[in-house]
Parts: structure tokens; C-alpha cells; sequence
């Protein structure tokens, strides 16, 4: 039994695939990136809270052994990844490959790219974006909130869709002072708040509820969308729906909201500058997990 060893966790910005391959070689750089990520100060008994622990490195995943309770826990326990069979480095690749933006990976091209199945990369993806949308209902919009109604027309989003109809959305940014975007959210209205083509006031006030938090400046304009109402939102919801629509085709309604979550998060990161990787990587590893069946529902 030996202690593990910290490692850093400094990734650069960009990170090109030849310095993934070489900082994430192997299962067991990956193991230590994680356990670094998600017990910064060392590994504590997840049932008792003890410091008194050990590691056994002889698996494929180290497992930390209480020496008070004798719990033991692999590194993965608690998160998304819990009980996957997939390795840590595909989980990680996935990660590093799905954060290229230039390259606009959807499951089929990942699956390739990964040497994975489809079913892998879809599946791990999915659990991705259901990270990235826990993370998006834990924070909500702050300070000056700029709140507008729109359309994700099928056209766009859903294009293969039957029963063919817009998606109605309410879609919330703040900005920087010099007028960079700095977060946005994009929530489908339930029909009960819809008259015909136009979100009812409890529609805006359930939004602002759940997605903003109390006492930010609302900014609220839930007439027709048009440029000249709205300019400063606009860009930002039409990329946002062209990356959807380029990079995953036809979404049926019922995945559309987590891919829409996946979306702003990606563009708030796009200007900050940032890769998603780390950030991926991050949400991977302290967010809890979902039921199967939540997924595929
Ligand atoms: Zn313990």
C-alpha cells in the first residue's frame, strides 16, 4: 500500500493531441490527474472522513482503503463515470476531443476518432452534457440580466422531427462591461406558459426564478424577437443554434434543453478564451451520477 502521489494540474489552454497523448499516456496518469482534482489536500474516508488512508495500486484504478473504517473507494466513486467499464483515458480523450471546437465532434465522429463504439461515445457524451446542465442549475444569472424570447425553429434544431413545430425559449445573458459575453442560458418554455406565439408573464417569472438570482437587475423583453428589439442577444442565440444544428443535426425535443445547456457553456467558454477540456474533465469528476435511465429517457 503506498500514499498517492499529487501531480499538477495545470493544463494549458490549448492543449494540442499530441500533448494529450503525452500528458494522459496512460490509465494511471489519469487516475492521478483525478484524484488530484478532486481531493486537492489528499484523500479523506468518503464514508468516515478519516486521513488515515491508503492506496492499492495493483488495478486497473488505484483504490483508497480507510485503515479506521476499512471503506474502500476507487477515485470514481460519486461521479459520473461510477461503475463505467470504459477506461479512464477514453473518458478523458473524449473529454479532450469533444473540446476541439474547430472540429465540432458529434458522438458518431468521436466514436471514430476514439476508437470507441458509437454507443460509448454517445453515452459518455450524454452523461457529459447532463454534467455541464447540473452545473448550469447551479448557477444562476447575476447582476444585470438581459432576458429575451425567441425561437429555436425546427428548421435548425429538429429538423427531422414529426409533428414539426418551433421550440419557444427564453434565453438570458449577462455581459462584461466592454459588452463580451459572460454567461448565457437557453430554457425551452413549457406550452402552459405560451399564448399562441408569445411567453405569459408567470413564463418570464418562472424563468427569472429558477435561472436568475434574486435581487439581479432584469432587463426583460418577451415581445416577437427581432434584431432591432434585441441586438445584443441575437448573435449569440444564432450561433448558438447553428452550432447545434451543424454539429448534431436533427435533436428531438426530448434532448434538446441539455444540448442547449451544452451549447452556451460552450460559447461562455469560446469568450473567456478558455478550452473546455479542464472544465469537462472538472464536471466529470464532481458531479454526481445520473441513473441510466434518466439518460435515455
Ligand atoms: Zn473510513
Amino acid at each position: 500500500m503506498q500514499a498517492c502521489m499529487p501531480i499538477s494540474l495545470r493544463l494549458d489552454g490549448a492543449m494540442s493531441r499530441e500533448q494529450f497523448d503525452s500528458q494522459f499516456a496512460t490509465e494511471e496518469a489519469c487516475a492521478d490527474y483525478l484524484i488530484k482534482l478532486r481531493w486537492p489536500e489528499g484523500y479523506s474516508c468518503l464514508r468516515c472522513g478519516s486521513g488515515n488512508t491508503g492506496c492499492l495500486r495493483s488495478r486497473r484504478l488505484p483504490l483508497f482503503v480507510c485503515r479506521d473504517c476499512h471503506y474502500q473507494a476507487s477515485p470514481i466513486v460519486g461521479t459520473v463515470m461510477e461503475r463505467s467499464s470504459t477506461s479512464l483515458r477514453v473518458w478523458f480523450l473524449i473529454c479532450f476531443l469533444s473540446s476541439q471546437s474547430a472540429f465540432r465532434m458529434n458522438a458518431a465522429a468521436i466514436s471514430r476518432a476514439a476508437s470507441v463504439t458509437y454507443k460509448t461515445a454517445w453515452l459518455i457524451l450524454m452523461k457529459l452534457r447532463q454534467a455541464i446542465a447540473a452545473s448550469d442549475a447551479r448557477h444562476p444569472l447575476t447582476g444585470a440580466v438581459t432576458v429575451n424570447s425567441a425561437f429555436a425553429s425546427e428548421r435548425d434544431c429538429y429538423s427531422n422531427q414529426r409533428n414539426r413545430r418551433d421550440a419557444p425559449v427564453l434565453i438570458g445573458a449577462t455581459f462584461h462591461e466592454s459588452g463580451r459575453l459572460h454567461r448565457l442560458k437557453i430554457k425551452l418554455v413549457p406550452l402552459p406558459h405560451m399564448e399562441e406565439k408569445r411567453v405569459l408573464p408567470e413564463g418570464t417569472a418562472a424563468f427569472t426564478e429558477r435561472h436568475v438570482t434574486a435581487g439581479s437587475f432584469v432587463r426583460s423583453v418577451t415581445a416577437r424577437f427581432t434584431a432591432r428589439r434585441n441586438k445584443l442577444l441575437l448573435p449569440h442565440f444564432e450561433r448558438a443554434l447553428q452550432w447545434v444544428h451543424t454539429t448534431y443535426g436533427g435533436i428531438g425535443k426530448k434532448h434538446l434543453q441539455v444540448y442547449l445547456d451544452e451549447v452556451c457553456f460552450r460559447l461562455c467558454a469560446v469568450h473567456r478564451g478558455k478550452s473546455c477540456f479542464s472544465s469537462f474533465v472538472r464536471l466529470c469528476a464532481t458531479t454526481t451520477p445520473f441513473p441510466y435511465a434518466a439518460i435515455v429517457a
